[in-house]
């Protein structure tokens, strides 16, 4: 069976089109793709995750791996987009990446918050969060990126406010999700790249305190390689820093801290998209001029993690 081929460049897909285009990989690119379910939102959505492995099946040593996740926040389709576009090159057009992926493997989650996703197409453009009723009250919704264990306690918020860390950490079928599969391929992930936008950053841990992890400057040596490559290709200019240094404020809870804390992925970034022109949802016509934009950073920073672990 074939799918129509879907526009990834030109339009912004429905959760359903997403997940038959992952599958249509996986039947097509059997030979070093997989497709599984890493959870079930609330409404019923499953939650695919895509491995890119052109060593699968052999037993020569232990993968390294890139880990990719997207669409945390409903509303910021650009992100969505941008993984979607990564998979497309690592898999379409992986001839033309193909020493990049001689050398790691990649997991990518291009919608972790399907429901909050889908829900900004139906209902509310602007919503960030899950789409799980919080019990007893009436309010709907946590953000995930509040909702992982490793310093959670400091971030308590109003339950209808849009950044609810939830009841308890991992409360959300979502974050459990991202914590099983993380938990099952560490501690050989050694790059975690998490899309948000639109502030246009490269940002690293951590959220929850001011002070820098130990290892900051290669961080911050990451990131520069990516802002690099992006204002070589086009010009644009991305800020780079710590996630409390340029956002001004603490974060808690949220899984770029969980990733580098607790799972102890020596490379983690949060990849912050344009644009402040075009908010969450760039008009159809600017996706393929971000995304093309993005993979260039994205592609440096890859093959700098790779020249690193080596
Ligand atoms: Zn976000």
């Amino acid at each position: 069976m074939d799918i129509r081929k879907p526009n990834i460049l030109g339009d912004y897909l429905r959760h359903k089109d997403i997940n038959c285009y992952l599958d249509y990989l996986a039947r097509r690119y059997s030979r070093f793709v997989t497709v599984f379910p890493i959870g079930t939102s609330f409404e019923g959505r499953s939650i695919k995750a895509i491995k890119i492995d052109l060593n699968k099946g052999s037993r020569k040593r232990e993968r390294q791996w890139v880990f990719i996740e997207a669409g945390t926040h409903g509303r910021e389709w650009i992100t969505i987009s941008t993984a979607l576009f990564c998979i497309y090159q690592l898999t379409e057009k992986c001839f033309r990446n193909v020493d990049i992926l001689k050398q790691i493997g990649f997991i990518i989650v291009p919608v972790v918050n399907a429901d909050g996703y889908e829900y900004t197409h139906e209902t509310n453009v602007s919503w960030r969060k899950n789409r799980r009723p919080i019990p007893n009250c009436r309010y709907v919704g946590t953000d995930c990126n509040r909702n992982y264990d490793f310093q959670w306690e400091g971030g308590l918020s109003r339950l209808g406010k849009s950044t609810f860390q939830g009841e308890v950490p991992f409360s959300e079928p979502e974050t459990r999700a991202i914590r099983n599969v993380l938990k099952r391929f560490s501690p050989n992930i050694k790059f975690f790249l998490s899309f948000h936008s639109y502030a246009q950053s490269l940002m690293y841990p951590w959220g929850y305190s001011k002070d820098l992890p130990p290892s900051w400057e290669k961080l911050q040596q990451l990131a520069e390689c990516g802002r690099t490559a992006i204002k070589k290709a086009t010009g644009r200019s991305y800020r780079c820093g710590s996630i409390s240094k340029l956002t001004h404020r603490t974060v808690h809870g949220s899984i770029a801290d969980y990733a580098y804390g607790v799972e102890k992925i020596p490379f983690v970034i949060v990849m912050e998209l344009p644009s402040s022109k075009f908010g969450f949802r760039p008009p159809n016509t600017e996706i393929e001029s971000i995304v093309t934009e993005s993979w260039t950073g994205i592609k440096a920073m890859c093959r700098r993690v790779i020249k690193n672990c080596q």
